[in-house]
């Protein structure tokens, strides 16, 4: 049994859904362009899992949060991909890949064949066990990745009013959830074996910010250390956490965030891997010329910075995407991807985006203890890399962005300091 497509997307993901509204735009014919993901729902914007899905009162439910709403394009629900002839094969894992013969062979036991292979297949959840904890299957245990992490997150939110959480994390998916824990009204302390949250990103400083506003809301942080067991009731319920300092947390619920790995499995043997992720040029092409690769799972070269980066983030998903369908449909007409990255989280009332790099001296301005807008630029070999931005507008996001991508030469810091946001504007 086995179908043939000009275009094949592997992974029904955010990246996915962006990829099929650019090959819609550009053109494709019925029939051309299949999607298989192994979720049950057409792509949707994933942020919204950790966001509007966890709230108490009028949360978001599919299908409002189809892509592509978050880029305040069209929503693509699973209509508009049989209106445009795009077959959307659901609940389907690929099983196994041949690039030599352009073929996926999927669990129902179908051959899909291609002309063009485009791998969205983003990441997984790391799970305790890879740090040797037992304890991810109990219920009131959970992972956050998709649909079917969230809705297990809501019932275990429902089945703890005014309990007590732990969240294990201190990224992205630790702080998002913490701030919707404390929404439901629960409990929340915070472990993480960092000094402080949001490591990789955060400076100490920028990290305390976050950190007081959370104790404000009564969060309780337990730094520098990791959880080594649970305690289990006779049904098999999670009822405390044991942490490797000694110490010992009672819990109704425990939410995990401690990172992912990009689902390259498929392709290892196949297709040159770098940083985690499938290696493609500045066309999204991997070492395959037939097989291209966009979002979580792909590792392309940032001009910017002339190095191989994955990134793990939306804004890069969704351009990855449009990218990649570009140089496949148009490969005369498109250039190298030259992309900015760019991250932004959204908790309680705070709001920050990122763009650049994160290297090299830091010049902070606005007034970090007392102040809903802050900010902070990397300087590396004079230039500026990097800024940051907590409480903008729209207008001053911009500023960052635009700053950041033209690199100005930086002879003074104080005088960056002093011009602070202004800096910014000006460029
Ligand atoms: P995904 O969206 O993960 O899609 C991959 C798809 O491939 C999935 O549907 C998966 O099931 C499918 N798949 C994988 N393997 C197979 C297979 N073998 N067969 C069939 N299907 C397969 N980024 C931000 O910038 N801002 C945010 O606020 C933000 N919030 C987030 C909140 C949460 C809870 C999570 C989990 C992520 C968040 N992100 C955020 C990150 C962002 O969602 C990802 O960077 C983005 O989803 C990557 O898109 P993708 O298409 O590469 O992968
Ligand atoms: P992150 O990589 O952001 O953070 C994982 C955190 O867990 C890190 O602080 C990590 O520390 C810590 N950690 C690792 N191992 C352990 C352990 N054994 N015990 C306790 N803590 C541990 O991943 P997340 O899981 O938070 O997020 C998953 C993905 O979702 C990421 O790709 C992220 O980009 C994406 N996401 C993005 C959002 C956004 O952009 N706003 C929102 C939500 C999710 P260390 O750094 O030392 O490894």
């Amino acid at each position: 049994m086995g179908r043939a497509f000009v275009y094949v997307i592997l992974g029904g993901g955010v990246s996915a859904g962006y990829a099929a509204l650019e090959f819609v735009k550009r053109g494709v014919l019925n029939g051309e362009l299949c999607i298989i993901s192994d979720e049950p729902v057409a792509p949707y914007e994933r942020p919204a899992l950790s966001k509007g899905f966890l709230l108490p009162e009028a949360a978001a439910r599919l299908p409002s949060f189809h892509t592509c709403v978050g880029a305040n394009e069209e929503r693509l629900t699973p209509k508009w991909y049989k209106e445009h002839g795009v077959e959307l094969v659901l609940g389907t894992e690929v099983k196994s890949a041949d690039v030599k013969r352009k073929t996926l062979l999927t669990a129902t036991g179908e051959t899909i064949s291609y002309k063009f292979l485009i791998v969205a297949t983003g990441a997984r959840a790391l799970k305790l066990e890879e740090f040797g904890v037992s304890g991810s299957d109990a219920e009131n245990v959970c992972y956050l990745r998709n649909i079917a992490d969230a809705n297990r997150l809501v019932n275990a939110i429902q089945s703890s009013p005014g309990g007590n959480a732990v969240v294990i994390g201190g990224g992205y998916v630790g702080m998002e959830c913490a701030a919707s824990l404390v929404i439901n009204k629960i409990n929340v302390t915070m472990v993480f074996p960092e000094a402080h949250c949001m490591a990789r990103l955060f400076t100490p400083k920028i990290a305390s910010y976050y950190e007081e506003y959370y104790k404000s809301r009564g969060v309780n942080f337990v730094k520098g250390t990791v959880l080594s067991s649970f305690d289990f009731d006779s049904d098999g319920k999670v009822t405390a956490v044991d942490l490797r300092d000694g110490s010992k947390l009672s819990v109704d619920m425990v939410v995990v965030g401690i990172g992912i790995r990009p689902n390259t499995s498929l392709f290892e043997g196949q297709l040159t891997l770098e940083k985690g992720g499938i290696k493609v040029n500045g066309m999204l092409q991997s070492s395959n010329s037939s097989v291209y690769a966009i979002g979580d799972v792909a590792a392309f070269p940032v001009k910017a910075f002339a190095e191989t980066r994955r990134l793990e983030h939306v804004d890069s998903a969704r351009k990855s995407a449009k990218h990649a369908v570009s140089a496949i449909m148009e490969p005369d007409k498109t250039g190298e991807f030259d992309y900015l990255p760019f991250f932004y989280s959204r908790v309680f009332t705070l709001s920050w985006q990122f763009y650049g790099d994160n290297i090299g001296e830091v010049v902070y301005y606005g007034d970090l203890s007392d102040s809903s807008t802050f900010g902070a630029y990397w300087v590396s070999k004079g230039h500026l890399v990097g800024a940051f931005l907590e409480g903008g507008t729209k207008e001053e996001y911009e500023a960052i962005a635009k700053a950041t991508r033209v690199r100005p030469a930086i002879e003074d810091l104080t005088e960056l300091e002093r011009q602070g946001l202004g800096f910014a504007v000006t460029v």
